[in-house]
């Protein structure tokens, strides 16, 4: 027996020759796998077939007639041929016009009977139909193209559905007996899930759209469960375990040592947080809240904790910029109460780099902060009791799990700034503890924020020289980096090279301002000047690319401008908003949509303006754009879905997640024979994955 059929290359597909591998590959599509998992984004119902008398015009319809008279081709000019004939029933007649495919004449007989499938033009009297889709009618007609349920594909140039649906007729022939099928029985059982080749078939073919909702039914709950049963499984790998119980300090000196008192909600997290650190199970909490609510002193109060317990801390950042400012801020509120605070982040020198594994290792340094440099096989522990990471979503999977591999089972804590919708924390958090801090810091000021057009543009920058003249700073963002990534892009003709703009900013429009440029792909250290500049207020202006998006403190900016806004996510336009406001200072956000970007993307940056919430944001944020989006790019660490919707697909989702803690409790390692397949499918995404982000 073949065993791996499955990872045939489609190139052995009938239909598919050495250009077609060459077109599919550019959508992903490589193996027979892929092939049959390449699932239609809609379809076009054909099943409808009329007679001629009883044709709506302006419906897309089928109709049976038989050719009338045979087919006339004119040639009315150069690049225009016609071809025209009637086809009639017993209720009328219809006229057909086809542009530009002389081979009509020749295809289509007189005395024939057709289906053909196209728009109604014309008149109730005078039916007509131009360029429509037809096959050959008789006894034992079973329409491949007409009389059924069309699949639509995403497309590229130089494929057609056609060319695409003949190749998945072919992959799923071919595979028949070994598609993709990992559910167990029981859950297909219980669930009423069909079996995977009347899915697949009827996927791709659907007999009816009874039939079809049934196998997307079956495809959506796989793939769902799949991912959950994944989630749950890493998961389990590191929880079944025994946690180091801390004690819990007088915070006194702690909360003293804070320049501001505390929010209530702060407090509340700190309790939660020194109530698991204490327990005998190691803590795995979540810490949630909106941009600006004061998450770093909720870290900085779990790190005093563990160092008054005689243990290490490691504090892991998304950005370069973002671990330096957590170490700025931690090392101004925790060296004064006597705690050594360290800094590793891919741009240490080497000799800093050996010094901090030196001091790691003996445990001289009491909290490091960092990057993902943090990971590295050199960083060596003395004894590290908690893991926190910021932004958590941005890091993969494995990331976060081998930052925990570096202690004894350490505490964990998770801070995320993008709010998060609660279907979507499901999966990526399964099941942490989550605090919420759902208040802000006294004196904040709501954001005002303005969903402009090129028109006003003057105004805009006017309104730059006001607030600085005022003495505030401003962020001018930019969604791309260099001109030959626009290229690349042929939709963005409009963009922005931050290069560029920023040149024109600084020499043309405001050469009596300080414009600094921070982008992601500079040098560490012309990026770090740039930033401190900006922090330090000496620069007025700071032009960047979203690597300012996350945690960048400065708080007497008082406005960001926002180019090409309609590029972004909503969350991502949240954070960057949170960037202002952040001080005791009046504060907007200025959103300028790409020209000719249209209604809908106004429509969603109108949400933008009407609230402040993220997490209202991030549930519109999702319901539009769908979870492969969410953060602005893959980045979360999940695959890809290919049907499943996280915003639309929550019922079936809430049944996956009963059924993988049912299988995770009767096979926690997914040993049993029936699992098997289950536990590959789980490798196989998460290694591909991981692959991807790094
Ligand atoms: P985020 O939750 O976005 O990470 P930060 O921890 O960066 O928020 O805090 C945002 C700003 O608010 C910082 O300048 C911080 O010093 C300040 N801040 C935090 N908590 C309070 C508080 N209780 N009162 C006043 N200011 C606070
Ligand atoms: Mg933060």
């Amino acid at each position: 027996m073949k065993t791996d059929n499955l990872e045939t290359s489609i190139r052995y597909i009938k239909g598919v020759g050495e250009a077609r591998e060459k077109l599919m590959a550019k959508l992903g599509i490589t193996t027979l796998r892929d092939l049959v998992g390449y699932f239609p984004r809609a379809y076009d119902d054909r099943t409808n077939i009329k007679s001629i008398k009883e044709l709506i015009i302006g419906e897309n319809v089928c109709v049976r007639g038989m050719v009338a008279d045979t087919p006339r081709l004119s040639h009315i000019r150069k690049g225009l041929d016609l071809v025209k004939l009637r086809a009639v029933d017993e209720s009328g007649s219809l006229e057909i016009t086809f542009f530009n495919q002389s081979f009509v004449k020749d295809a289509l007989k007189q005395g024939e009977e057709y289906v053909f499938y196209g728009k109604v033009s014309g008149s109730l009297l005078r039916p007509e139909m131009s360029n429509p889709i037809f096959e050959r009618y008789h006894d034992n007609y079973a329409g491949q193209v007409t009389g059924r349920i069309m699949p639509l594909y995403s497309l590229t140039a130089g494929l057609s559905h056609k060319i695409i649906a003949s190749a998945v007729r072919s992959g799923l022939d071919k595979c028949a007996d070994e598609l993709p099928d990992v559910m167990p029985n029981d859950i297909a059982l219980e669930y009423e899930l069909c079996r995977a080749r009347y899915a697949y078939e009827n996927i791709h073919f659907p007999e009816g759209f009874k039939e079809l909702e049934i196998a997307r039914k079956r495809l959506i709950f796989e793939e769902l469960f799949v991912l959950v049963t994944a989630m749950k499984f890493m998961r389990e790998k590191r929880t079944k375990k025994v946690g180091r119980s801390l004690t819990i300090p007088n915070f006194d000196e702690f909360y003293e040592a804070l320049p501001f008192n505390p929010t209530s909600a702060q407090k509340r997290a700190i309790d939660d947080v020194a109530r698991d650190m204490s327990s005998d199970s190691p803590m795995n909490r979540l810490i949630q809240g909106d941009v600006g609510s004061g998450k770093t002193v909720i870290a900085a109060a779990c790190c005093y904790m563990t160092w008054r317990a005689g243990y290490q801390s490691a504090f892991m950042a998304p950005t370069e910029i973002l671990a330096k400012q957590h170490y700025q801020s931690l090392s101004k509120l925790l060296e004064p109460l006597g705690m050594q605070v360290g800094v590793l982040t891919g741009s240490t020198t080497a000799k800093n780099k050996r010094e901090i594994y030196e001091k790691l290792s003996q445990g001289e340094i009491d909290i490091i902060v960092g990057t993902h440099a943090l990971i590295s096989e050199a960083v060596q522990f003395k004894n590290l009791a908690l893991v926190i990471t910021d932004e958590q979503h941005r890091f993969g999977v494995n990331q976060r799990s081998l930052l925990t591999e570096k202690g004894d089972s350490p505490h964990v804590l998770v801070m995320s700034a993008t709010p998060i919708p609660r279907t979507l924390a499901l999966i990526i958090y399964g099941d942490l503890d989550v605090s919420i801090v759902d208040e802000m810091p006294p004196g904040r000021q709501e954001i005002k924020t303005h969903l402009v057009g090129e028109h006003h543009r003057d105004r805009a920058y006017g309104f730059v020289r006001k607030l600085v003249a005022e003495g505030r700073q401003v962020y001018i963002i930019c969604p791309m980096v260099e001109e030959d990534e626009i290229s690349q892009d042929s939709s963005s003709n409009n963009l922005k090279s931050v290069k560029e703009y920023y040149e024109t900013l600084s020499k043309k429009i405001f050469p009596e301002l300080n414009v600094e440029l921070v982008h992601g792909k500079m040098p560490a250290k012309k990026k770090d000047a740039a930033m401190k500049a900006f922090a330090s207020g000496e620069a007025d202006i700071l032009v960047a690319t979203t690597v300012v998006e996350v945690g960048v403190d400065v708080p007497n900016a008082a406005l960001i401008i926002i180019e090409n806004a309609d590029r972004f996510g909503l969350s991502q336009l949240h954070q960057l908003r949170g960037r202002v406001g952040r001080g005791k200072h009046e504060s907007h956000c200025v959103l300028f949509q790409s020209p000719g970007s249209g209604e809908i993307s106004r429509e969603r940056l109108e949400v933008m303006r009407t609230t402040n919430n993220g997490f209202v944001i991030a549930e519109e944020d999702l319901r539009i754009r769908g979870p492969g989006d969410f953060f602005g790019s893959r980045q979360h660490g999940l695959p890809e879905m290919h049907i499943a919707n996280f915003a639309t697909d929550m019922q079936i989702l809430n049944q996956a997640q009963h059924a993988a803690e049912i299988l995770l409790q009767t096979d926690p390692k997914l040993e049993a024979p029936e699992n098997q397949k289950l536990e590959a499918q789980i490798k196989r995404l998460f290694e591909i994955n991981e692959d991807k982000l790094n």
